[in-house]
């Protein structure tokens, strides 16, 4: 009996007769035993779109005075807003520790405004959120979330923004770290990177992080694609993360207002001294920056596959992220495009690229 028989009887016999595809490399013994992706179209449970606030420039940490207040801007995340949120909030922090007063004012209440309001607590402020929305509602629950510092700044501009990026990307690393589990929704998974045309190599944003996630290539590939490399990095699941530090943040006395401001003027008229601006694309109307503008994203989701803990990036733009909530599946970035409707071609597009992907290789499925 030769590996492969002996893996599917050891499977039966556990049982696990239940919804398993096993992925093996075609034509070959069974050398890697994963479960596969059902990518059918009756097993779409939604779609999602978001806009991701994206500065050519890359993203604004810095502070002015308005009247007689501090601000501190802290938005423009582009595509990894999750990931970096908790790095920009240091940032913004630090630029807050002259200031006398020990209250603040955190505009917006996605990844970053989360993040960085916490971070002030933990830091001694008592802070109040003030946001037109509040997760679900936010795009940070739109998110992906892999932790990659991508899609965040043209290549002419990444000298200028290397320092902070480094900063923030190895404490955002660091703090993430502290957040693993299922109360945070937080966990480490391998990504595939596959492509068929040349050997992946990690975008050249993640210079700041590339010796935190070591990308050598993956050995015995299941894929049906000419090249893989394999990293490990975290993955986040808004609907569960950002719920759990709202509520971290109540429980040290946080406090929640609901509340749109229309411009600058608006903000005079707050209590606090010291505003922290994570208002994300929103900033483009309430302070004026025309060097924000949206990259569109949508994400299909299929029913969530408990049995599969991995995810793949490519071939070319496609990427598949398991979650608790589905499995999700992207590969969109329609520059400057402001509608929400869900771009039926692009769906299409996503969803016969992983069909592709997942039924190239040799499937077996037990039911
Ligand atoms: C399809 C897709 C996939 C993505 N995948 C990933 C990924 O894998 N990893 C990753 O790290 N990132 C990913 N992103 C990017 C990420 O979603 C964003 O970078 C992130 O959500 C930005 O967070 P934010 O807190 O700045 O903005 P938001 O989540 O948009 O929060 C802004 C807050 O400000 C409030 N606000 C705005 N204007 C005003 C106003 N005038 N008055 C009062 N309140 C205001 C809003 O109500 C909200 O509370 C993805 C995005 C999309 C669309």
């Amino acid at each position: 009996m030769n590996r492969r028989d002996l893996l599917q009887r050891a499977i039966l016999a556990a049982g696990s007769a239940s919804a398993l595809r096993c992925i093996t490399a075609s034509n070959t013994r069974a050398r890697v035993l994963r479960s596969g992706v059902r990518v059918e179209r009756d097993r779409i449970i939604r779609t999602v779109v978001g806009l991701r606030p994206y500065r050519r420039s890359g993203f604004v940490v810095r502070a002015e005075k308005l009247g007689d207040k501090l601000l501190i801007h802290n938005y423009g995340h582009g595509g990894c807003g999750v990931t970096l949120s908790w790095g920009t909030a240091h940032l913004a922090l630090d630029l807050a520790f002259g200031w006398p007063g020990r209250r603040a004012a955190i505009i917006g209440s996605g990844a970053v405004g989360l993040a960085t309001a916490r971070l002030f607590q933990d830091h001694g402020f008592a802070v109040t959120i003030y946001a037109k929305s509040l997760p679900p509602e936010t795009t940070s629950n739109i998110a992906g979330a892999l932790w990659l510092p991508v899609t965040l700044v043209d290549h002419e501009h990444r000298a200028a923004l290397k320092d902070q990026l480094e900063r923030a990307t190895r404490f955002a690393w660091r703090i993430y770290q502290n957040l693993l589990g299922d109360r945070y929704g937080v966990r480490f998974i391998d990504v595939d990177f596959l492509s068929d045309d040349r050997d992946p190599t990690l975008p050249r944003e993640m210079d700041p992080a590339a010796d935190l996630l070591p990308f050598p290539p993956l050995r015995d590939s299941p894929f049906p694609t000419r090249f893989a490399r394999r990293m490990h990095t975290m993955l986040i699941e808004p609907a569960i993360y950002l719920p759990a530090v709202l509520a971290d943040f109540r429980l040290a006395e946080g406090r929640v207002v609901v509340q749109a401001f229309e411009n600058k003027d608006a903000l005079l008229q707050l209590e606090e001294s010291l505003i922290v601006n994570c208002t994300g694309l929103g900033a483009r109307d309430l302070f004026g920056d025309e060097a924000l503008e949206p990259i569109k994203g949508q994400l299909l989701v299929l029913m969530p596959q408990p049995e599969i803990d991995y995810a793949t990036i490519g071939p070319g733009d496609l990427y598949m992220f398991a979650r608790r909530d589905g499995i999700v599946l992207g590969g969109t970035h329609e520059e400057n495009v402001w509608t929400l409707d869900v771009n039926e071609e692009e769906a299409e597009r996503v969803l016969t690229g992983h069909q592709r992907l997942f039924a190239g290789t040799s499937l077996q499925f037990n039911r």
